[in-house]
C-alpha cells in the first residue's frame, strides 16, 4: 500500500494545512500553527479515552525514538502515540560516557537514517543536536528535549492542558517558576504563551535567572509572593541539579523557604489558579506535596494525559507533509 493510501484514510480536519518537516522549537510558530496542533489533540483526547484506541494514519510508517538524555514520561509518551495511530515504534536509549557527543550523534542518526524510519524522536544533552540531524537526514525530527534550549511537544501540551480547563490562553497570567536558567520547557513556553496573547512572568532567585531573560517580553520576578499575585496559572519548574556546575542554591531545604510552592504561597494568586509542573518532580524542594496531589488545582496529570494527544497531533501533522514529499 502507498503511503498516501493510508494517510488519507484519515484525512485532516477540513481547511487545515501544515507545511512543518520538523520539529524543533516553538520560537518562530505562529499562532495559526499552534492552535492547529492543539485543535487536532483535542481529537486525539477523545479517541485515547475509548476502549479501542488505534487509528491507522501512521500505518506503514517508523517512528524511532532516539534518547541520549534519560526520560520516562516524554519516552512512554512518544512510544503511545505512534502506537496509537497504528505505526511501528522502536525506542533506543544511547549511551554518551565513552565518546565524543558530536560523533555519536551523527553516526548513530546516520546509522538510523539508512534503516528508513519515518520519524525521529530526538533528546540530547546539546542544544541544536535535533537541528543538526534535521540537516542530515531525509526523515521528520522532533525534538524531545535539546539542552537548556526547547521542549517543544511539553509546551504544546501544557498549552493545550490549560486551554482544556481554562477554555482560552489569551488574557491569562501565567507564573514560570523557578529554575528558568536550565529549562527547555521554560523557553519553549514563553515562546508560546506570548504567541498566544498570554501575559507571562518568570519568578525564580537570581541565580536561576538567565540575564537575558526580559528581552523574551516576559516581566521577571525575583520573589514568589509578589511573581505570583493574581496570576491564572502557576507553573513549576525542576530544580535541575544535573545541569549546574557550580552551587546555585543554598541548598534544597533553603530553596523550598524562599521558592518552594506551597498553599500558603498560592493563596495571592487568583482564588480558581492552577498549577503545573513537567515533571519530575521533587516533592518539597520546588513543590509542596499537598499542592501537587490536590486534584482541584493540579493540571500535572492532565498534562501527561494530554502529552500523548498532542504527540499523536505532532506526528500526524508531520506525515502529512511526508505525503506532499
Ligand atoms: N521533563 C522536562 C525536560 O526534559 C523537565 C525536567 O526534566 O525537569 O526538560
Amino acid at each position: 500500500m502507498s503511503r498516501a493510501t493510508s494517510i488519507t484514510e484519515a484525512p485532516l480536519p477540513d481547511g487545515l494545512v501544515w507545511t512543518k518537516r520538523h520539529i524543533l522549537g516553538i520560537e518562530g510558530w505562529s499562532a495559526a500553527e499552534i492552535t492547529a496542533v492543539l485543535d487536532l489533540a483535542d481529537l486525539y483526547v477523545e479517541q485515547n479515552r475509548r476502549a479501542d484506541k488505534r487509528s491507522t494514519e501512521l500505518r506503514g510508517r517508523t517512528v524511532m525514538n532516539l534518547f541520549f538524555e534519560d526520560s520516562t514520561r516524554t519516552k512512554t509518551s512518544f512510544e503511545l502515540a505512534g502506537k496509537r495511530l497504528g505505526g511501528d515504534v522502536l525506542s533506543m536509549s544511547v549511551g554518551t560516557s565513552s565518546v565524543k557527543k558530536g560523533e555519536t550523534l551523527l553516526d548513530t542518526a546516520m546509522t538510523l537514517n539508512a534503516m528508513k524510519p519515518d520519524f525521529l524522536v530526538v533528546r540530547h544533552a546539546q542544544s541544536g543536536a535535533p537541528k543538526l540531524l534535521a540537516d542530515k537526514v531525509n526523515c521528520s525530527v522532533i525534538n524531545a528535549g535539546d539542552g537548556m534550549h526547547e521542549h517543544p511537544t511539553q509546551a504544546l501540551l501544557d498549552a493545550l492542558s490549560i486551554r482544556r480547563r481554562k477554555g482560552r490562553l489569551e488574557g491569562l497570567t501565567v507564573a514560570i517558576c523557578g529554575d528558568i536558567l536550565h529549562s527547555r520547557v521554560a523557553r519553549s513556553n514563553i515562546h508560546l504563551l506570548g504567541t498566544m496573547g498570554a501575559q507571562v512572568r518568570v519568578v525564580g532567585p537570581p541565580t536561576l535567572l538567565p540575564s537575558s531573560i526580559d528581552r523574551m517580553g516576559v516581566d521577571v520576578f525575583t520573589d514568589m509572593d509578589r511573581g505570583l499575585k493574581d496570576v491564572d496559572i502557576v507553573m513549576m519548574l525542576r530544580l535541575q541539579s544535573e545541569r549546574m556546575n557550580g552551587k546555585f542554591v543554598p541548598s534544597p531545604r533553603e530553596y523550598f523557604r524562599f521558592h518552594g510552592l506551597t498553599f500558603g504561597r498560592l493563596a495571592v494568586a487568583k482564588p480558581d489558579a492552577l498549577i503545573m509542573h513537567p515533571g519530575p518532580m521533587n516533592r518539597g524542594v520546588e513543590i509542596d506535596s499537598e499542592v501537587a496531589d490536590d486534584i482541584g488545582r493540579s493540571l500535572i496529570l492532565d498534562q501527561v494525559e494530554f502529552g500523548v494527544a498532542v504527540r499523536m497531533a505532532c506526528l500526524r501533522l508531520l506525515a502529512s507533509t511526508q505525503q506532499a514529499a
